[in-house]
């Protein structure tokens, strides 16, 4: 049988998955159709001359899944694998996310389908200003909130500002959109944010003993899948902390060193020639192989559906840290579970970057300047707290196991026994229950 891929589809499934566990069954009253469709898509058609004159038809999507708990918020990416099902899951992703490490925003996420390393600097300015024109009023600093992802940077968050102040002159636009640079409205901190984040969860995860086996990430082996922002800042990090870091790869391939990579000789390879491989004489590795090095700690830190049923079989790390959004599958979720490989899901992980880009909105709203100390002291709160939050979710969750279970039979007796909790399972229980609290405070309009 072959895998459900569908980012979306995965969603449903992780949230079909943590729905029993959230609060009394009999509560929800056709609440959670509410909490897990998206409450707004929107695609726009994108006509933007390319540097040889041809004229080239791009597709843009943004979604905002869903605002009960404050507006939408999330990334744009460029990638050839954006459509609305991906844009739909992230978007969904994010509200978990925000909900998770409490941040008052709700969760979106936008895209444009297109191939961003073929790209020119040039191009990549017409498609990011056309884009946000075609979006009109769909963003804004109090309804909806881009920022960067996949292939868009600071630079691309510029154009963003730029072209909606162009269409709002007079008013402080500068909370429309956050991942800025620093001379303009960005704080320090948000370009390692996401890597500080997922350094902050693993470690407090491993401090609170949560990971038996693991007592230090010093000495740690540590391989990272994607060599983007996240992935970059990571492996520094997790080495600065005292990590070996055995292998890194990108969308090409990596490079393997059991006794730990020279990261200065890769970053400057990297540069230099656009991709990792290569950097070490020998050492190489396909793009699938990163995932099954050998080590204690394996960081995707690229895209969805990475380690899937083909490959959960063969990992060889005892905890997995997702700096992606969507790396496992829920099938693989389900092969981990049964090998003992813990897994720290993606929107407690990776919400580094979602809280900073919370501190640079505030920045911007109050026409402030932080300074990095105040972002990492507070970013690191934020993460140990929202790490507490999903370990004790998990115990209570399989302490009450046996109860979920019959309250669960009963209400859908051709159910299959519920399997128990995941690390995931309770960081969306989690989130979903705040949103769903919130939900019902404010009630259904009308
Ligand atoms: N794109 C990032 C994410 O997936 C950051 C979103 C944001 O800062 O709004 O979490």
């Amino acid at each position: 049988m072959t895998e459900d891929l569908n980012p979306h589809h995965v969603a449903r499934r992780q949230f079909d998955l943590a729905t029993p566990f959230v609060g009394d069954l009999d509560g929800w009253r056709g609440m959670a159709e509410w909490l897990f469709q998206p409450e707004k898509i929107v695609s726009v058609t994108l006509p933007v001359e390319m540097d040889d004159g041809y004229v080239h038809t791009f597709l843009g999507y943004r979604v905002v899944h869903n605002t009960v708990r404050g507006p939408g918020k999330g990334g744009i990416r460029f990638h050839p694998s954006v459509d609305e099902d991906e844009v739909k899951a992230l978007a969904t992703w994010m509200t978990w996310k925000c909900a998770l490490v409490d941040i008052p925003f709700g969760g979106a996420k936008g895209g444009v389908n297109c191939d961003a390393t073929a790209l020119s600097e040039n191009e990549k300015r017409r498609i990011a200003r056309r884009f946000i024109a075609a979006l009109g009023d769909n963003i804004g600093p109090h309804t909806d909130i881009p920022a960067p992802d996949m292939y868009t940077d600071a630079q691309t968050m510029v154009w963003i500002y730029d072209t909606y102040h162009m269409m709002h002159p007079g008013e402080n636009s500068l909370p429309v959109v956050t991942g800025k640079p620093l001379d303009l409205g960005g704080i320090p901190g948000r370009s390692t944010a996401t890597a500080r984040g997922v350094f902050f969860a693993a470690e407090h995860f491993i401090e609170i003993g949560a990971m038996p086996g693991i007592s230090s990430l010093d000495g740690a082996r540590v391989a990272i899948q994607g060599y983007g922002n996240a992935g970059r800042h990571a492996a520094r990090i997790f080495r600065d902390a005292g990590a070996t870091i055995v292998a890194v790869s990108d969308s090409r391939g990596g490079v393997h060193d059991p006794n730990g990579l020279d990261l200065t000789r890769v970053a400057a390879h990297k540069d230099e020639a656009g991709t990792v491989v290569g950097a070490l004489g020998d050492g190489k590795l396909t793009p699938g192989e990163i995932l099954e090095v050998e080590c204690e700690i394996l960081i995707p830190a690229a895209m969805e559906n990475q380690i899937t049923a083909d490959n959960a079989g063969r990992v060889q790390a005892q905890l997995i840290v997702e700096a992606a959004n969507g790396p496992t599958t829920p099938t693989a979720d389900e092969i981990l579970a049964e090998r003992d490989i813990k897994v720290l899901p993606d929107i407690l992980a990776n919400a580094g970057g979602v809280v900073v880009s919370y501190f640079e909105w505030i920045q911007n709203l109050q026409n402030e300047q932080w300074e990095e100390h105040q972002v990492d002291e507070l970013l690191a709160k934020k993460m140990r707290r929202a790490t507490e939050a999903v370990v004790t979710e998990r115990v209570a969750l399989c302490e009450g196991l046996d109860e979920y279970r019959t309250r669960w039979q009963e209400r859908v007796p051709d159910a299959p026994t519920l399997p128990a909790p995941t690390f995931r399972t309770a960081a969306t229980a989690v989130a979903v229950g705040r949103t769903k609290a919130t939900a019902e405070a404010r009630g259904v309009w009308p």
